[in-house]
């Protein structure tokens, strides 16, 4: 054999080889685009790469070439080998990350929403109530919910034994050592009105925020617990037209402009003249329902003006002073205001509830 037949019959060998390994790329990337799991890869790993794969009998052939051409050839099959093996690689790396991640983070799914707590709703009601009367001049007080039956009955004119003590069922405190009935827990907010006026001579402008307590089996409008919000306001030259136009004003602001106020006639031992205040019915406005046994009006607490009584407990000059006092109850307001049908629903705790306000 001639150098120029042997060169020439070796060419044509070259080239049909190299066609032989462009078609196994095609095969190789066109296997690994479709590979979608680990047992295709495997099979990809069996038919290419191991030492008796297809890639492997390449190299084998080696030996059939002209020394001249192995390096050529080997270099070309060098080239391949190592671009398979990354590009395996990369795949099955591909491939596991879903079996180690993506089963436990799927980034594509929404996001598990918080709940964020929320003042409960009748907090958020007794808020409006403080700002609307701080608006109009009242500061804020508080006291003790465990009291002195000095402060809850006495000094607010009701001495042991006087019958109006049966109006307020009471809860008294069995304390060892201390006299029976002497502490207890308040029956109204109106012991914080005694206590003010102990500390600070007129003018006096409060409200009175706060829990009390009573023996009443619950029910949808009575609990052992609720809320109330008790004003008092003591000045001189103070009269019940003040009263009247305080409540109005409050009236207005919590339910809206075309609220009415009207007094009834009422009896408190603390109070002198007492009388109870009603509101236009907050659902129908005053046209008459069923919540109002349509009289249009619907009833919220008493007040009155300050007994003469009571000043004398607290070293107010009764000649020189006057002025009045409220009853309000708080969760009788929000039950209106947010039109809730049960009391107790606000002591229940129950989240599908509170979440509606
Ligand atoms: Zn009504």
């Amino acid at each position: 054999m001639s150098e120029v037949e042997s060169l020439g019959t070796s060419t044509v060998k070259v080239d049909g080889l190299f066609a032989e390994l462009d078609h196994l790329q095609t095969r190789f990337d066109e296997a690994l685009r479709t590979a979608s799991n680990a047992e295709a890869l495997e099979q990809m790993r069996l038919t290419y790469l191991v030492r008796k794969g297809e890639l492997a009998q390449f190299f084998k052939r080696l030996g059939e070439l002209e020394a001249s051409e192995r390096p050529r050839v080997g270099e070309r099959l060098n080239q391949l080998k190592n671009a398979f093996e990354a590009a395996f690689n990369e795949k099955s790396a591909a491939l596991a990350k879903p079996k180690d991640e993506g089963d436990l983070i799927d980034l594509t799914l929404p996001g598990i929403r918080r709940r964020l707590g929320a003042r409960h709703p009748l907090l958020q009601v007794v808020d409006e109530i403080k700002s609307i009367f701080v608006s109009m001049g009242f500061a804020i007080e508080s006291g003790p919910e465990a009291e002195l039956d000095y402060y809850n009955f006495e000094a607010l004119n009701l001495p042991p034994d006087h019958p109006s003590r049966d109006m307020q069922d009471t809860f008294y405190l069995a304390i060892p050592g201390v006299e029976s009935n002497k502490y207890l827990l308040r029956t109204h907010t109106s012991p914080v009105q005694i206590r003010t006026m102990e500390k600070h001579q007129p003018p006096v402008r409060i409200i009175a925020p706060g829990r009390v307590f009573r023996r009443d089996a619950p029910d949808a409008t009575h609990s052992p617990i609720f809320h109330q919000c008790e004003g008092l306001c003591v000045d001189e030259g103070i009269s019940f037209a003040d009263l009247k136009g305080t409540l109005l004003t409050f009236a207005q602001k919590l339910f809206g402009p075309d609220m009415k106020i009207r007094f009834r006639p009422g009896f408190f031992p603390f109070t002198e003249p007492s009388a109870e205040y009603d509101f236009t019915c907050t659902i129908c406005r005053g046209k008459g329902c069923r919540t109002c046994k349509n009289t249009g009006w619907i009833e919220i607490s008493g007040a009155g003006m300050v007994h003469p009584a009571v000043y004398g407990f607290v070293n107010y000059d009764s000649e020189r002073y006057t002025g009045y006092a409220w009853g309000m109850g708080a969760d009788r307001l929000a039950m209106l205001k947010l039109g809730v049908e049960d009391i107790r629903m606000f002591f229940d705790n129950d989240v599908r509830f509170l979440r509606q306000f």
